[in-house]
């Protein structure tokens, strides 16, 4: 970011702030939020989280989630929020149109934004942008953000420290991708800030209900379909399958990575229908990139091995269209394994 200067000025004076992040906030959005929550206040600002849609409960751990404001329950409110806001944050996503209704809503207001984003390809609409592609995570940029260029290291505290390892832990799968010898120096730094770091980790991977684990053994066992000639692996959860289980949101979280639990599986996908379209995840091993076709084909995006992206055709329909894709990208899909 290269006016910071500016953007530390501006936070010299308590202000009223809103902080943003993505529709279906996952670990890393959710805590990249509160942790930059508890940051502001820490420093006298007036803050308020946002968050597009509901979160998934297994969240409700960390400290401040009672004080979000969720826009598909009270539009007014997070619009409010927006529009009294002098600085407006954006978190975890680089586009306003990720955000839908609230994005219209912020792109609208004359004052400064800032984006913290780790996502390939952003947009152009924050007057601050500190945009890592590298990074494993928004919270791992949200440390470097307030410890380095705003030189506020000692204030990371337990509170701070609890929202940034969540999003940390989540985005690379138990530090199993995307880390780096700096990550692990972050984390050190966190850990010394008096956190539990058994006591998350139960918190997020140990905290399922029956149902949720009788889904993923009905998605491996009924759902799953592989394509071994192109290494891809496809789940697919029909809207009865959504009816049957009761589906929530956050209750497929995870679901997809399975698939590629398998040696040669290089591309992993979890179909999830929906009245007039079908949500899309993709997931890959080593070089090939679900980015690309995430963005090419399914109006979406996101990070090289992990992305997502929607389909406005049918199960069938959409089927087809990815067997087409696995044909052009065959020999990618067939090179030598690179993981
Ligand atoms: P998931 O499959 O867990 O929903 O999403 C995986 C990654 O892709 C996340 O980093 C998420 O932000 C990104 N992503 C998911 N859906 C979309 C989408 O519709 N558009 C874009 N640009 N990114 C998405
Ligand atoms: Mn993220």
């Amino acid at each position: 970011m290269e006016n910071i200067e500016a953007l530390k000025e501006i936070l010299k004076t308590p202000r009223k702030i809103a902080i943003v992040t993505h529709r279906n906030p996952d670990g890393d959005a959710i805590g990249s939020s509160l942790g930059l929550f508890h940051y502001l206040s820490r420093n006298g600002h007036d803050a308020t989280v946002i968050f597009p849609s509901r979160y998934p409960l297994l969240f409700d751990y960390l400290p401040g989630t009672d004080y979000i404001v969720i826009d598909d329950d009270h539009p007014d409110d997070a619009q409010k929020v927006c529009e009294e806001a002098d600085v407006i944050f954006c978190l975890d996503f680089n586009s306003l149109a990720r955000i839908d209704r609230i994005g219209e809503v912020i792109a609208q207001q004359e004052k400064p934004k800032v984006m913290i984003d780790h996502h390939l390809e952003p947009d152009d609409f924050a007057d601050y942008t500190y945009s890592d592609p590298t990074a494993s995570s928004t919270c791992e940029m949200l440390y470097k953000f307030i410890s380095e260029m705003l030189d506020d290291r000692e204030l990371v505290d337990k509170t701070i420290g609890e929202c940034l390892y969540t999003g940390i832990l989540t985005d690379t799968g138990s530090f199993s991708y995307a880390t780096s010898p700096a990550l692990y120096r972050t984390v050190a730094n966190i850990c010394e800030a008096g956190i539990d770091s058994t006591y998350i980790q139960n918190k997020i991977f140990n905290g399922q209900n029956e149902k949720q684990l009788r889904l993923l053994g009905y998605s491996l066992t009924e759902a799953m379909r592989l394509y071994n000639n192109y290494n891809v692996g496809i789940i697919v959860l029909t809207l009865q399958d959504h009816r049957r289980f009761r589906i929530k949101r956050g209750d497929t979280e995870g679901i997809v990575n399975y698939v590629l639990k398998m040696k040669n599986m290089r591309m992993a996908i979890l179909m999830c229908e929906r009245e007039g379209c079908v949500k899309m995840s993709f997931r890959s091993k080593g070089a090939f990139s679900v980015q690309e076709i995430a963005q090419k084909y399914f109006d979406g995006g996101g990070h090289r091995n992990a992305s997502g992206g929607v389909s406005h055709d049918t199960i069938g329909g959409t089927i087809k269209k990815l067997k087409d894709i696995f044909e052009t990208y065959k020999e990618l899909l067939n090179a030598e394994a690179d993981y």
